[in-house]
């Protein structure tokens, strides 16, 4: 047998990707599995930002690029972050890398020290936990619940602080339940911070685009914090880019020449094709991605429809992403159809091996009560796999 490090026992394997492995094995077996286990656009890139890869490689961009990415890439973020939120940025404060998930890597293993505390609202995303327990920090998790719309209040915020807080990281609109803070609520974080200048903010707004109720504030707007705060965004959810992995950071110049030297250890850049049709993708119209959201927001509203009819599903109503997050936790003790239902990893199994519909169990996010369903598949697979769900949860 291989002896693997030890290492590897630190961290866990991302649940997503695994309930989306067992979705393909039980496909592979030919079962009818309908996926709402992912956490991507089920669009296809926009055809102009397809045009300008195939372009970047007919034109041999194919060489190693500047480790932090090619000067107009920077520049079109610092494009972006300017137009979309009046936040001023010069191209040395930017660093891109292979998707978002690189860049909270890179400003984790950047920041983050041996017991280093990082305060983290629950639901959070799956990576989250799982990085600072790379760079053996601590993860100290702030309760939130369907009851308060799964947002945390300043107050819980300042009474999670302690002497080892190092960072604290949230996404907004939040994968998994969908809660945007208020630019009012982030004022509220803000005058904590204040209190706490050594406090670093880890802002993730990857899914910004993804919002219903519009206005997306950043913490980087406020000035007094600018300097304490890493903008993490990316193309992934947005522009339904997902397979060509770029995410960007903006952040201090310290920190992104940080973020420089550890990724130039670990992948050097990301893609140049990929890096060129980012450039498009940014300084282009945005047209189609308000349309994907459009889009987003009519399936919520049908998976919102289905939800009534199962009214010991506890849910909030999403402001943004792409996803419904109800408690189940009505149906802990119970049977159905002789499966025993004990926590949320027993429901998501349930509903995969009966309704055969795929979902990702609440712990995995910090949340065990709940279960994350995906609504970002077509209006006849999000109908087909509710009357599933309902017929097997409404069985004995
Ligand atoms: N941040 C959040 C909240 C996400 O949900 C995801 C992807 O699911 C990412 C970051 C990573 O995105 P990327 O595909 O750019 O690595």
């Amino acid at each position: 047998m291989i002896k693997l490090s030890s290492f590897l026992t630190t961290f866990n394997e991302p649940e997503t990707l695994r309930m989306a492995k067992l979705a393909r094995e039980l496909r592979a077996q030919g079962k009818d599995v309908i996926d709402l286990s992912l956490g991507e656009p089920d669009f296809n890139t926009p055809e102009h930002i397809k045009n300008a890869g195939i372009k970047a490689i007919n034109d041999d961009w194919s060489h190693y690029t500047p480790v932090s990415g090619y000067l107009d890439l920077r520049e079109a973020v610092c494009n972006k972050l300017k137009i979309d939120n009046q936040l001023e940025y010069q191209p040395e404060n930017i660093v891109v890398s292979t998707g978002a998930k690189q860049s909270l890597a890179n400003v984790i293993l950047s920041l983050v020290d041996q017991g280093d505390e990082v305060i983290i609202p629950t639901p959070y995303w799956v990576t989250y936990s799982e990085l600072v327990k790379i760079a053996r920090g601590v993860v100290v998790e702030v309760p939130s619940s369907v009851e308060s719309n799964y947002k945390i209040t300043s107050q819980q915020l300042e009474q999670a602080i302690s002497s080892k807080t190092k960072v604290f990281l949230f996404s907004s609109p939040c994968n998994p339940s969908g809660a945007v803070y208020s630019e009012q609520e982030l004022r509220a974080f803000a005058e904590v911070f204040k209190k706490y200048p050594d406090i670093y903010i880890l802002s993730d707004e990857i899914y910004e685009y993804i919002n219903y109720i519009g206005n997306h504030f950043s913490l980087a707007q406020i000035p007094e914090l600018k300097d304490r705060v890493i903008v993490i965004n990316g193309l992934s959810k947005g522009f339904a880019m997902t397979g060509w992995r770029l995410g960007y950071i903006a952040a201090p110049k310290e920190i992104a020449q940080a973020c420089d030297k550890i990724q130039g250890q670990f992948t050097s850049a990301t893609c140049s094709i990929a890096q060129k049709a980012a450039v498009v993708a940014l300084n282009g119209s945005k047209e189609q991605s308000y349309e994907m959201t459009k889009a987003f927001k009519e399936r919520l509203h049908i998976t919102l429809d289905w939800l009534k009819k199962l009214p010991n599903l506890k849910c909030t109503v999403p402001d943004g992403a792409f996803y419904v997050f109800p408690d189940v936790s009505y149906y802990f003790g119970k049977t159905i159809k002789g499966f025993a239902i004990h926590d949320s990893a027993d429901f998501s199994m349930f509903i995969l091996h009966h309704a055969h519909v795929s979902s990702v169990m609440g712990a995995a996010f910090g949340a065990p009560n709940c279960v994350r369903f995906s609504y970002a598949n077509s209006i006849e697979n999000i109908n087909r796999a509710w009357i599933r769900i309902i017929d097997c949860l409404n069985s004995n």
